[in-house]
């Protein structure tokens, strides 16, 4: 343990000069704007600073952009799928070292952000090898005309960052953009970002030519703000919450910005009598405790019918109080701290809220004693109803809502009674109750008997308040790039003469 703690830090006392600054045009560059703190969650401490990036720095970021933009985007498909490929290669070599500084930084533990890292480079790999066909378009035939469409990159991007898994999310987004022929100005989040400053030195060590991928660090109100607002950002692919994807759209309409957002989830796993109730068990809870609770498609509501609820809630309970809670690098480790004090308090508001609103907490509801850390026992409120806060709001913390429904109607008009549609969890042996309910679930994905898995050709995205959007296969190079449609007649058509 101590070893992966000390890998994380020799990793970010690389980042000179201190305070962490930025990456701009293939280089690092000091910051001077004001500066913040960056915590560890494990143990409370200060791990260092970052600087918010001055009006002037980010419009260097921006022209660097810009000006590595025609180049990159001409460059052949061929030799951009080469670079990537390494990128994805050098990811690997150094797995260990980005899956120790998401450890240092975000609290993620260890079980979880080794696969984390790997899934990074599957990311790489994945859209480098479709760089050669990101152009290709359709033939759409006329009895007059033959039109042709045909791909091209939209120009410079912004990539915005949330802190939960920084750099495997910043990879989904960030590959397909250069894989597409788009240059790249990242912001990851000011809580934890230190494996952005891996990534892009990683993509330089790959021989990503100067100015096409630089990063920022900084604010969201100021620089990520400035980054929204910038003439010469053409789309903003954005993970985060839901309030501020709002806020992007607004910054983002005087240039008329083109956004992809991923935003945040209050999702339902819902378990019918008939399902096999000990995977459904193993799922639900994997998906709300894995990533300490910190994770946009967690299952956080339970949905579980009426007549095997006591049963299986008791089940539940029992797991949860045997969660391993506790130091992020050890890989026997569950669930790790959350990611920072204020992030901390909102968790712990919820433990009154559901209380005060009559549901009963079945297990942990209290902060972890004994440390500096910001660790919170995992929790399961029981006999909740889906009218109360803790059903309706995204607590994002270690913490499940588990509501009784009584039959399909019921469970349909549950799961969908949010804000939020990104994805839905459904257990049942029934292969058409299946269907139904699958297809009556207002969320952007859905998985059958199963836990979240990702293949990375599939679609992923959110309907409602989660998302605008969709990523993964060909859905990220739309979003990246502009589709054009040229006609071209056969010269059997008559031509409208006017003006005769
Ligand atoms: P957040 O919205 O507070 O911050 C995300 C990023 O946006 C940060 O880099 C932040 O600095 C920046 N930002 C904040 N205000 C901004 C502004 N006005 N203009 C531009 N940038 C701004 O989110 P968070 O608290 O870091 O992350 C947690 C949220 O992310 C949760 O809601 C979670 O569900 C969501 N999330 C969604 C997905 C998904 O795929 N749908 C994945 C992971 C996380």
């Amino acid at each position: 343990m101590t070893a992966k703690r000390d890998l994380a830090l020799s990793a970010i006392a690389t980042f000179g000069p201190h305070p962490l600054g930025h990456y701009i045009g293939g280089a690092p560059v000091a910051g001077t704007g004001a500066s913040f703190d960056i915590t560890e969650p494990g143990t409370g401490g200060l791990l260092g600073q970052a600087t918010d990036a001055s009006e002037s720095e980010l419009n260097a970021a921006v022209a660097a952009a810009r000006d590595a933009f025609p180049a990159w985007s001409a460059t052949p498909p061929e030799e951009r799928r080469k670079i990537l490929n390494k990128v994805a290669d050098l990811i690997v070599a150094r797995a260990d070292e980005i899956a120790a500084v998401e450890c240092l930084d975000a609290g993620q533990c260890w079980r979880f952000m080794s696969k984390a890292a790997i899934r990074g480079a599957e990311n790489f790999r994945f859209f480098a090898d479709r760089a050669p066909a990101a152009a290709d378009g359709q033939a759409l035939p006329t009895g007059d005309h033959l039109n042709v469409t045909t791909r091209k990159a939209i120009g410079p991007v912004a990539v915005i960052t949330p802190w939960n898994t920084p750099f495997m999310l910043s990879t989904w987004k960030i590959a397909p953009a250069l894989a597409a022929g788009c240059t790249v100005v990242h912001k990851p989040a000011e809580w934890s970002p230190y494996s952005a400053r891996l990534l892009v030195e990683i993509a330089h060590e790959a021989g990503l030519p100067a100015g096409v991928f630089n990063a920022v660090n900084g604010l969201g109100e100021t620089t990520g703000k400035r980054l929204t607002e910038h003439p010469d950002i053409k789309a903003v692919a954005f993970v985060g919450e839901s309030s501020t994807g709002s806020a992007i759209m607004k910054q983002g309409a005087d240039t008329l910005k083109r956004v992809h957002f991923e935003l945040g989830g209050k999702n339902a796993v819902v378990v019918f009598e008939d399902a096999d109730l000990d995977a459904a068990l193993d799922a639900a809870l994997f998906m709300i405790y894995s990533l300490n609770g910190q994770r946009c498609t967690s299952s956080s509501r339970l949905l579980v019918q009426r007549s095997v609820y006591p049963e299986f809630i008791a089940r539940a309970a029992a797991r949860v109080k045997k969660l391993k809670v506790g130091d992020p690098f050890d890989p026997a480790t569950e669930v790790g701290p959350l990611i920072h004090p204020r992030h901390f308090g909102k968790v712990k508001s919820y433990m009154d809220i559901a209380t005060g609103e009559g549901a009963r907490i079945a297990a942990g509801g209290a902060p972890v004693a004994g440390t500096a850390g910001y660790f919170f026992q995992p929790t399961l409120f029981a006999e909740a109803e889906q009218s109360m806060r803790i059903a309706q709001e995204e607590i994002f913390g270690p913490v499940l809502t588990a509501i009784p429904f009584d039959d399909e109607a019921d469970a349909i008009a549950k799961a969908n009674d949010v804000q939020y549609g990104l994805a839905g969890y459904l257990w049942t042996r029934d292969l058409a109750r299946a269907l139904r309910v699958s297809e009556a679930l207002d969320v952007g994905m859905v998985w059958v008997n199963s836990e979240n898995v990702r293949h990375l050709p599939t679609p992923f995205g959110g309907t409602k308040a989660s998302g605008i959007g969709r990523d993964g296969g060909d859905w990220s190079f739309d979003f990246y790039m502009e589709t054009k449609n040229i006609a071209l007649a056969r010269g059997t058509h008559k031509v409208p003469r006017m003006g005769l």
